[in-house]
């Protein structure tokens, strides 16, 4: 199948090939999504044959507004409600009970559906004109690197899907924030764009995402998109603390024949890198970090360094990120 680049004025095309039952990957604030028509079984099996994605890891639903989502969920508490009028459009998914006609393979058989409304226009316009809810999980292969620019998706999915809607760079560069509606009090699946702070100023009752858990354990189930390996780029990734970095850690990096260095600081040992990236904060060294990943791998890089940030803000999501890219 050839794939067809589209550029963002031209959304009718791309919205068709959507109604046809094809896929088309389309820019969002958080990463690229990989669409397909979230109604259409045989659409929505494409994406896990694209992606190699294991069926048991449930799809976010993209709608064009708030106002669209009882298409798809029922029963919506009213805590749901607002947060949606508040944080709508935006990085924040919702897990709420779904609707009998959403097919299973988008819920992963589970009753409950995750659904948000992307803050991107071109990503609103093309949902619009397609009419359909959009189920999307991120337009890369699966266990890669999510992609954050409209080449990444090239990379991983050229000659696999029919469509790619060519817009800017993701401007966030994380997935969103999955938060469970069904428990009492909410809780936080997965950190990501929107922070607790952020949810906490306006709902303080929101449990925080708690880390990594182990197979089998009851977080696994309400998420089970927790369990795959996820984000690597085939360099192994190494998180550090540049302040407690030993000088036997500096001889382990340096055996690396292409480390490559990404941080807020500026490493003291530079000549040990083959390229250095320091951000100038957390928010963009989260919007770069799976790009980075992407260019270590095109220049060979046997290591990527990253360093730690405090778990505060975005930092939580990136740290949640890095964790999951380490080989050590
Ligand atoms: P991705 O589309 O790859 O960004 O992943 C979607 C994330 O949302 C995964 O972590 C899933 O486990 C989670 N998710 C999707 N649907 C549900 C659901 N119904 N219940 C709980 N988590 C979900
Ligand atoms: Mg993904």
């Amino acid at each position: 199948m050839k794939t067809h680049r589209i550029a963002g004025s031209d959304l009718v095309k791309a919205a068709q090939l959507l109604r046809s039952g094809e896929l088309v990957a389309f820019p969002t604030e958080t990463v690229y999504g990989l669409g397909a028509n979230a109604m259409d079984s045989a659409a929505v099996d494409k994406i896990f044959v694209a992606k190699g994605r294991p069926a048991d890891n449930p799809l976010i639903v993209h709608l064009a507004c708030s106002e669209e989502v009882t298409r798809v969920a029922r029963d919506i508490p009213t805590l749901a409600q607002e947060l949606m009028q508040r944080f709508w459009p935006g990085p924040l998914t919702l897990v709420l009970p779904k609707q009998k006609d959403v097919p299973n393979q988008v819920t992963a058989c589970l009753d409950t559906v995750a659904v948000r409304v992307p803050d991107h226009s071109v990503a609103l316009e093309l949902i619009r004109l397609a009419g359909v809810p959009i189920a999307a999980p991120s337009a890369n292969r699966s266990g890669r690197p999510s992609a954050t620019t409209w080449q990444a998706v090239a990379e991983d999915l050229e000659d696999r899907i029919a469509g790619i809607v060519c817009g800017p760079p993701a401007s966030l560069g994380l997935e969103s924030t999955v938060v469970d509606m069904t428990s009492i009090p909410p809780r936080v699946l997965r950190p990501g764009g929107l922070s607790i702070e952020e949810m906490h100023s306006f709902v303080p009752s929101i449990q925080p995402y708690s880390a990594l858990p182990e197979h089998g354990s009851e977080s696994l189930v309400h998420s089970p998109g927790l369990k795959h390996r996820h984000y690597q780029p085939r360099a192994a990734v190494m998180v550090v603390d540049l302040a407690s970095l030993t000088p036997s850690d500096f001889v382990l990096i340096s055996k690396f024949r292409h480390a490559h260095y990404i941080g807020l600081t500026p490493p003291t040992n530079s000549h040990a890198f083959q390229t250095v990236l320091v951000c100038k904060n957390a928010e963009e060294y989260a919007s770069k970090i799976f790009d980075f990943f992407r260019q270590a791998d095109l220049l060979q890089a046997d290591m990527v360094c990253c360093e730690c940030v405090p778990e505060v803000g975005i930092g939580v999501a990136l740290m949640d990120r890095l964790r999951r890219a380490s080989h050590f």
